[in-house]
Formats: C-alpha cells, structure tokens, sequence
C-alpha cells in the first residue's frame, strides 16, 4: 500500500491487479465480486472485451488529436450521444463529472446574461445532492459536511429539501434564477429518488419561468435505473415525458476511460459560442472509443429491461430475508440502496476481509452512502448467479455483524 498519496481517501486494505466481468482479483490471487463498479464507472464490467478491443484498437490509431481539429471516433461519439438523449441538440465533451456540472452552470448563467441581463444569475440546488469537488461544484452540492475549509466558494448557489414543492416554487425566483440542477435520483447521499410530484413541478415552473432544468445524470443516468436516462422515467404534469434543457454526464460514459459530457437542447444549445469553453483532455478519441461502445449496449431496449429485472432480483431477495438488521431497501433498476441498524463502514471491511483463497471464499466490494448505508451499484453485465452468490455472501456479513453486536451487548 503506498504513502505515496495524499491522504485524501479511506482505502480498503485491498491492492487490485486484474479484472474480469464482475471480478477483481487483488495481488496475491484471492477473488472479489465487485457490487460497486468503481462508483458506476465500470459499467460494463471489467475487461469487457469489445471495450477492450475498442480501447487498443482507438490507442493504435492516434490516442489525441485535440479540439483544434476533428477526429472521425470523436465526432461520432458526439453524435451517437445526442442521438441516444431525447431533446437534446449538442454537446460538450469534458473528462468528470465536476467539469460536466460546472459547463452546466456556465450555460445556464449565460443563457440568462444574454436574455435578461446581470443578476438573474443564481442556481438552486437540492438537499442532501452532490455535483462535485471543485470550488463551484461544492457550492453546487446541497451538503453543509462539503462547506467547509476552501470558501469562500462560488456565490449564487441555493438549496431546497428534496420533496419540498413549495419551497422549490419560493426559490425559483424568475428575476434572480438562472437554473435548477437536480439528480433524479441522489446517489452520494443514499439512493433517493425525486419524487414524481417534485420534477413535475419543477417542469413547469421552469417552463413558465425560463429557467434551465438540468438533469445531473452523472450516476443515476446511462442505464443505471433501468432507463437510459434517470429523468426520462418522470412524467410532466399533463402526462407527458419531461422535457430537460441541459444534462450532464460522465462516470459510466466511456466504461472506466473518463470522460464527462454536458448536453443541451433546444433553448441551451445556442448559449456556447467559440471561445466560451474548452478542455484539453476533452473528446480524447480513445474515451470517445470506449463510450460508443457504452453507447450501444446500454441504449438497447432489451438491456435496459435485463438491468431492470436485475435490479428486480436483487431487491427481491434482500426484501425477502426481512431481515432485522435491514431497515429499508430502495432500489431503481442496479442502484439500490440499503439501510441497515449500524454503521456501513464495518461491513464493507468484513466483506473485503472474508476473501480467502484456502477456504475458496471470495470477497465482496460494496459501497457506503451515508453512515448506515450500503450502496449497490453492480456492473450491468453482472449474471444471475452472480447476483445469487453476492446476496448470499451479504446475508452473511448481515447475520455475522448481528452475532457480533448482539455478543458485545451482552453473552
Ligand atoms: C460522482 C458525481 C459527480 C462528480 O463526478 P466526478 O467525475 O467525480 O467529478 C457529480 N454528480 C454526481 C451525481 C455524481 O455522482
């Protein structure tokens, strides 16, 4: 394990050296089935070999040309992306998703700068959401643990408790708001999906006001909830698909290459003009490579209903241990959320630590969202009896932690 870092996260005592499918195999060969997917990234799995193909077979042509010229892969990644996301018109490719939240922020100031003039400049923001790590992106983030230390931060940031219609309709002012940034479903803070009357409403006040709805998509999106995108599951309040202005993308879109991508449609798609915005590492042929693959497989009707039904079973299951330590699951298609009686921390620790080749156990990579929830966010080619072994392996850790607990309290 290396010093070598800054100390910016708490790692699992686990060195990986290869992947495949849903499995990681660290150094000394013991296995992991991975339920987390490097936080949605690796979406298709480890070693996916048409991603794999894609990948070298991109780096063997050219792995960079830069946004002065055209590249074929790039342009047609570009293209492919617009085509797949209803309503939109174009796109800016970026590397993260900060640098797709903080495009979105930009295009939303200026479309309100050109049209109505300084101080209409303001972005709200939901409770409990997260877009972010940079200055601005921080502000966007609707959590008091991530404002502290670097302020001051970017001005002009409000939130509203998630569910909270009315505060939504007091803070979309219409002189001094410029967009709404929301998650469809808050994945840092829990798996929390929006509720339907919530995005209903704030369809129409932007609609009326002119405010840009942006979607943050960055984790809920590209087939995650079992929808392409996480929003297009929400309906406006005649009924009708909601209809967004901007959204952002990035995490899963190339398939563990990063890559991020702000997307804008008809009223935003104007607001860029040549010199507005940039990125150097922004459109990379070989992120642009691996993403159309993404592109393909998850923009298929039938794999989006396997990821559905997936998610179905794995709820299913845990739904039916009921068992005492779990106090709530909620789940959209392969992000699924788990509250339980205790901290999360532990449990993701004795299911890295059960690994153990002797006894042919494997470990099991799970996520936490909040200190009493683990999150579960599996490779959407993960197989049924993958998903089998995992429950079994979660039940487990459930039943142990219970025994543990229920020893130093008293026996
Ligand atoms: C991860 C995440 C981000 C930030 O993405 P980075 O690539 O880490 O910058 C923003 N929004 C949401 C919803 C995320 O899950």
């Amino acid at each position: 394990m290396s010093g070598a870092f800054m100390n910016t996260y708490h790692r699992l005592p686990v060195i990986f050296a290869r992947g495949e499918g849903s499995w990681l195999f660290d150094i000394n060969g013991k296995k992991y089935l991975d339920l987390g997917s490097g936080i949605a990234v690796n979406c298709l799995g480890h070693a996916y070999p048409p991603l794999v193909r894609a990948i070298a077979g991109q780096a063997e042509k050219y792995i960079h040309v830069g946004n002065y010229f055209h590249s074929d892969v790039t342009g047609a990644f570009a293209e492919k992306l617009v085509a797949s996301c209803a309503g939109m018109r174009n796109v800016f490719l970026a590397n993260s998703g900060a640098e797709a939240n903080e495009g979105a922020c930009k295009i939303a100031r200026k479309y309100s700068l050109k049209k109505y003039g300084p101080g209409r400049h303001t972005i709200v923001t939901l409770r409990g959401s997260f877009h972010g790590r940079t200055i601005t992106t921080l502000a966007a983030t609707g959590q008091d643990k991530f404002h502290r230390d670097f302020g001051p931060f970017t001005e002009g940031f409000t939130y509203i408790p998630g569910g909270d219609v009315e505060a939504l309709d007091r803070a979309l002012d219409r002189k001094t708001v410029a967009g709404l940034l929301i998650e469809a479903v808050q994945g840092e803070s829990g798996i929390i999906p929006q509720s339907a009357e919530l995005i209903a409403a704030a369809a129409r006040l932007c609609a009326e006001r002119d405010i840009l709805l942006m979607f943050d998509e960055i984790q809920c999106g590209l087939g995650r909830t079992g929808a392409f995108l996480a929003f297009e599951q929400y309906r406006d309040e005649s009924g009708a698909p909601v209809k967004a202005d901007v959204v952002t993308l990035a995490k899963g879109l190339a398939g563990g290459i990063p890559a991020g991508a702000v997307l804008a449609g008809e009223k935003a798609a104007g607001v860029f003009e040549t010199g507005d915005h940039g990125s150097t590492f922004g459109g990379n042929a070989v992120a642009a490579a691996a993403g159309l693959v993404v592109l393909k497989t998850v923009t298929d009707p039938d794999f989006l209903a396997g990821i559905r039904r997936k998610g179905e079973m794995i709820t299913g299951i845990i739904n039916a241990w009921k068992h005492p330590a779990i106090t709530e699951t909620r789940g959209r298609g392969l992000m699924i959320g788990v509250d339980i009686d205790r901290e999360a921390w532990p449990v993701l620790e004795e299911a890295v630590a059960r690994a153990d080749s002797a006894k042919g156990r494997c470990g099991l990579l799970m996520l936490s969202a909040g200190p009493r929830t683990l999150r579960l966010l599996p490779p959407y080619t993960i197989s049924d009896g993958e998903i089998e072994q995992g429950m079994d392996i979660l039940k487990e850790l459930l039943d142990r932690q219970k025994k543990n607990h229920c020893g130093t309290n008293g026996s």
